[in-house]
């Protein structure tokens, strides 16, 4: 990888130029580090947050810094930590003292004490993490790389600074890091580091749910997630985060007749669609949309292998793997339950001469969702028969145009009855009962099927059929 390690327009920039200016005028030193100094090199689109790490008082230099910024935000100081943040424009500055650590065994939070900018390197996860830039006068600008970061930068290699099995036994968070720069940046985990996350993957156990989140969500969001997946499955950090997906591992065969390998499959569906979506909650819904299949196979000749409502489940386990990992059970989850629930539904009207109230039914019942339905299950299609795929694809596209004609008629999307429960009472001079959700459902079925349009007149003209059919009496005065 050719690297960008011309820093001087960067450094003449006007944070760059306060830094400086700051710097100089103070005692205590500083040194800009970690993603911002990797990704510069990188040349990977500029991020905006600065690292600086400080020789000396990082807050007061933060509060110096504030000052020559116009319009920056008063600084937020965290004591405990020792650290200040400054925001300007679009830009986060975070001033941290240089410091040392020392880890317990129960937590991965260290004790801390100050140190120096080699104390401070040593504690960094990788060493493509630990390059640092000197802000200070007497060699501005100057790339500080005590462990080879350039050359590991060169050669996409992910490698800690220290002892990598201490590395990761102090602070397991670090193991999810690991693959997950893998996975964003294409790089590979040197050999060392991944014995030694395949030692230590147990330690995964002490991390809270919502850190290892982070890291499961930035994986999604790179354009190829199945390599962090299958990184996570060889270390043994899968089985202890989502024992769902390994589950799904392994091909079995029973009088001669196979099924697929579903986790093998569902991460190609991810790979997929990745290319189709950037929806975090829809990569979540292909990583678990076929969940529900291992707890469902049977072999049942004379028809081979079954998933029987494998949906329904797997929308259920969807549920408990949300609470499990202490994601929102808010619209969100709901949304991933819909997803993997309804995974099934397209590719069997797909399958089939597709009949209009098919689309219709499908419409209704995924609402707002249906594009995103169509496109999971577009990814969904990972066959290796080239014929297939294209008949696949195009059936696809006939249901996607068929759903536009259906929306252009009847606006299933966001149904609403187009007759209320009040004027059906009205009408028929009722109490709440019974009849009312019959007739009700009478329409909503008509308007399914195709019989009437989705609209108010034919709407009031079918309920009166079927208040007929009820034996109700029409009070035709109260319209
Ligand atoms: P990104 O912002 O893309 O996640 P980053 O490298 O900037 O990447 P941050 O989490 O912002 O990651 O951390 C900033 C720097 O702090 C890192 O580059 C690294 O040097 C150090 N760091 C962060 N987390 C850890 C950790 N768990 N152990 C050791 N060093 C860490
Ligand atoms: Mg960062």
């Amino acid at each position: 990888m050719k690297l960008l390690k011309d820093f001087s327009k960067t450094l003449s920039s006007p944070v760059f130029k306060v830094l400086q200016e700051v710097i100089a005028n103070s005692d205590a030193k500083g040194f800009v580090i970690g993603g911002f100094v990797r990704d510069h090199l990188l040349n990977r689109s500029q991020k905006k947050d600065i690292d600086i790490v400080a020789l000396g008082s990082g807050i007061d230099l933060a509060l110096a810094v504030q000052k020559k910024l116009p319009g920056a935000k008063g600084v937020q100081i965290f004591k405990t930590y020792g650290t200040a943040m400054v925001q300007w424009e679009d830009i986060d500055l975070e001033f941290v003292g240089a410091r040392k650590e020392s880890y317990s065994k129960e937590s991965r939070n260290p004790e801390v004490k100050p140190g120096t900018l080699e104390d401070d390197q040593n504690r960094r996860d990788f060493t493509i993490n630990a390059l640092a830039i000197s802000l200070n006068p007497e060699d501005y600008g100057t790339l500080i790389d005590p462990f080879n970061g350039l050359k590991d930068l060169e050669q996409g290699i992910l490698r800690t600074p220290l002892d990598p099995d201490i590395t990761y036994s102090d602070d397991p968070l670090r193991m999810m890091r690991a693959i997950r720069f893998a996975t964003q940046l294409d790089f590979t985990i040197d050999s060392a580091s991944f014995d030694a996350i395949s030692r230590n993957a147990h330690r995964i156990d002490i991390i809270t749910k919502e850190r290892i989140v982070e890291e499961l969500n930035k994986i999604l969001m790179t354009p190829k997630p199945s390599k962090g997946f299958i990184l996570m499955e060889k270390t043994g950090l899968l089985k202890r985060i989502l024992p769902e997906l390994i589950d799904l591992k392994g091909v079995e065969e029973i009088e001669g007749q196979k099924h697929k390998d579903n986790f093998y499959h569902t991460l190609e569906v991810v790979d997929n669609l990745c290319k189709n979506s950037n929806d975090l909650w829809l990569r979540w819904a292909a990583l678990l949309h076929d969940i529900g299949k291992a707890p469902t196979k049977k072999f049942k000749p004379p028809v081979g292998w079954t998933f029987h409502n494998h949906e329904f489940v797997g929308a259920k386990m969807t549920y408990r793997l949300f609470k499990r990992l202490k994601m929102p059970l808010n619209e969100k989850m709901k949304f991933v339950q819909k997803m993997v629930f309804m995974s099934s539904r397209p590719i069997i009207i797909a399958e089939e001469q597709v009949t209009d109230s098919a689309i219709r039914r499908l419409v209704f019942d995924a609402g707002p969702f249906i594009d995103d339905l169509i496109t999971l299950c577009e990814a969904d299609i990972t066959t290796k028969n080239p014929e297939r795929f294209k008949r696949y694809h195009n059936n696809f596209k006939i249901v996607r145009e068929k759903i536009i004609g259906v929306e252009e008629k009847d606006h299933l999307r966001n149904f609403q009855p187009p007759i209320s429960g009040e004027v059906i009472m009205k009408c028929f001079n009722l109490k709440p009962s019974r009849e009312i959700g019959l007739i009700k459902e009478a329409i909503k079925e008509a308007i399914l099927e195709g019989e009437i349009p989705n609209e108010q007149k034919a709407a009031f003209e079918k309920m009166k059929t079927e208040g007929k059919k009820l034996g109700l009496i029409f009070h035709e005065k109260t319209i």
